[in-house]
């Protein structure tokens, strides 16, 4: 089975300063990934490799089992919702909509417009006057437009208050079930990771501290939950 994100050996750095180091991972695809780390721990840098926003120093890295970024047609089997969610302040939800429509040619109209729809979000509002939790909603529906067969998302609830956060992780576990998609998502928090996501990647000053099948690392550290502390 293709993997949805291999990594050998994998390495980045910035000047003198490692953000990863010596990451090997080999997850199966169909997996909802939790990437999980204090700050500064390496998340983004991991991210944006798995994204080809970022060339390796060291290692190598395949997604779905293509180079990151190598050509268009990987570019478009991989969605990326980058942690500030890139949305236009100026610009209504409509507009997104139709914008997501002129950029990706796999996009799927009736997905957009239905999702958008059972959120509630009005089509006339701005970006800009939107909640973070309909922000983060409005970002996650452009996401599976796309159609992408790995979504990739930085900290997606670092910001929301607590009903927001279960609201989006909720309605990401159905989009993930409905759509058969492979995701990979990062927080702070194992609580926000643990039940969505079925994988965990736990970084730690730029390394990998554990990887595995959540049950397993539940079973395994006990004090997982909630805390990195065990590590
Ligand atoms: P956070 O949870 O705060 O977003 P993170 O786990 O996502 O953190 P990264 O953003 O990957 O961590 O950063 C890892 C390390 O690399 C940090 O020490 C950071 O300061 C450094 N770093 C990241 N990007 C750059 C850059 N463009 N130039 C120099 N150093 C960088």
């Amino acid at each position: 089975m293709t993997s949805v994100l291999q990594a050998q050996a994998l390495g980045k750095r910035y000047g003198k300063r490692w953000a990863l180091r010596e990451c090997t991972v080999d997850i199966p695809a169909g997996h909802v990934v939790g990437l999980v780390g204090p700050n500064g721990a390496g998340k983004t840098t991991l991210l944006k490799l798995a994204g080809g926003q970022l060339e390796p120093t060291t290692g190598d890295i395949t997604v779905l089992g293509g180079r990151p970024g190598s050509t268009p047609a990987q570019l478009a089997r991989v969605g990326f919702v980058a942690q500030d969610t890139p949305l236009y302040a100026a610009l209504t939800v409509a507009e997104h909509l139709r914008l997501g429509a002129r950029l990706n040619p796999r996009w799927d109209a009736a997905l957009a417009r239905e999702r958008s729809g059972q959120l509630g979000l009005d089509p006339s509002h701005r970006a800009g006057k939107l909640s973070g939790g309909e922000r983060a909603q409005l970002a996650l529906t452009l996401g599976l437009a796309k159609r992408p067969e790995l979504l990739i998302m930085d900290e997606p609830v670092a910001s929301l208050d607590p009903l927001a956060r279960r609201e989006f992780l909720h309605r990401l576990t159905e989009a993930t079930a409905e759509h058969k998609l492979s995701v990979v998502l990062s927080s702070h928090l194992v609580s926000d990771l643990e039940k969505v996501c079925d994988y965990l990647i736990v970084l730690v000053d730029s390394r990998v501290r554990v990887a595995g099948e959540v049950d397993r690392l539940l079973a395994t550290h006990h004090r997982l939950t909630g805390s990195l502390h065990a590590f």
